[in-house]
């Protein structure tokens, strides 16, 4: 039986950010690995996830993360894929490839019970961490289960070239929106959007006021919006809102870096007369739609229907590089660090 190593590299947070997070905030160090144990494997992690959300768990506001904080001076946390190479758990073998909680380190001894095989043949390793992973269910339980889609609406989507906009968009498309807007932050992306991932309209949010944008792109109103963004894309969505529409609140990452509470939506007051549904949403809260996801989503990964794009970054060195750029809006599609 191969024994673990006795440390690897992990990153971790060494000061709680204030506003933006800078590279002072985390540190690459040499960490103890613990011993293998009963029921247990190692693994070497070949990619691992950096979200949003993860700001939220780097400070240490009650009520704003809705994770506990990460501690510091400790490794920080995430999903990662990565090869079995020992193993002490029934059921697996080295070799085996497993989805797990242990990002930001290059190799991590795990429970096997908090390990999920993954089928490198099926899919990409990549996939299960974005299309079928928490990004595409993400998208999936924010339009089909927090805002009730219906055949025929009018769809806008924010952050709609990144990991979890661009399957909302496209999702919507798929299931029978009459029309689907999204919102990114350069006309590079918005060429994305239109000519590649079927968005019938988009707009680049930095050239001119998103209820402006929107109102063009969506003469008829919407019907749904998910809301990855916050602030004022909110308040356009709101204005946009045809009656009875509905907003999956997913994210606000135009927020996570302030340091004082940002004005909310100035016209929230419309949701009464137009009998708004805002609903917000926790991806983990939706564990038992994955084999329906699963199901339905894989054959539109097959057909080629459903798209996804990466961004990797090489190396764990790069690993807070790529977490900083996703509030500066570097990436396309789901961001990972490959190893
Ligand atoms: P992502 O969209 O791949 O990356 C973040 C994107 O946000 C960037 O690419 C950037 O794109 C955009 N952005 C950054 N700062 C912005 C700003 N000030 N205004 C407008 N857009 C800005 O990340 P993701 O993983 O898919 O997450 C997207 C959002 O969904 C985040 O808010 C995240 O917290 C949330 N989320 C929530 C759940 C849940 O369970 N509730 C699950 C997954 C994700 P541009 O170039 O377009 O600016």
């Amino acid at each position: 039986m191969l024994e673990p190593p006795a440390t690897t590299r992990a990153w971790h947070l060494v000061a709680r950010p204030v506003g933006e997070p800078s590279p002072q905030d985390f540190a690459l160090r040499e960490t103890p690995l613990a011993p293998l144990g009963d029921g247990r494997l190692l693994v070497r992690n070949a990619y691992f996830s950096v979200d949003p959300y993860m700001r939220g768990r780097m400070g240490d506001t009650p009520g704003y993360a809705y994770f506990p904080p990460y501690a510091l001076d400790e490794p920080l946390a995430g999903h990662a894929v990565g090869e079995v190479v020992a193993s002490t758990a029934e059921g697996f073998t080295p070799g085996d490839h497993v989805l797990h909680f242990a990002g930001w380190r290059e190799h991590a001894v795990v429970p096997a019970a908090e390990a999920t095989r993954v089928d490198p043949e099926a899919a990409p390793l990549t996939a299960y961490l974005s299309v079928l992973g928490m990004t595409g269910l993400s998208a999936y339980a924010a339009l089909f289960h927090v805002a009730s889609f219906r055949k025929g609406d009018t769809v806008f989507v924010s952050g709609a070239a990144g990991a979890v906009g661009s399957q909302a968009g496209q999702m919507a498309r798929l299931k029978g929106a009459t029309r689907v807007i999204g919102s990114a932050g350069s006309d590079e992306k918005v060429r994305l959007l239109v000519e590649e991932l079927g968005f019938d309209a988009a707009f680049n949010y930095r050239t001119a006021p998103v209820a402006e944008q929107l109102a063009q792109a969506a003469p008829d109103g919407i019907d749904l919006y998910v809301d990855t963004v916050g602030g004022d894309h909110l308040e356009a969505a709101i204005h946009a809102m045809n009656e009875h529409g509905r907003i999956a609140l997913c994210g606000a990452i135009a927020q996570y870096n302030d340091v004082e509470a940002p004005p909310g939506p100035r016209n929230l007051a419309q949701a009464i007369g137009k009998r708004l549904t805002l609903r917000g949403m926790i991806v983990t809260d939706f564990q038992d739609l994955l084999p329906r996801f699963t199901e339905e989503v894989t054959p539109w990964v097959r057909s080629g229907e459903l798209t996804w794009r990466e961004t990797h970054a090489d190396g764990i060195d790069s690993a807070v590089r790529a977490f900083l750029g996703l509030f500066r809006g570097d990436n396309v599609g789901k961001t990972l660090v490959r190893l």
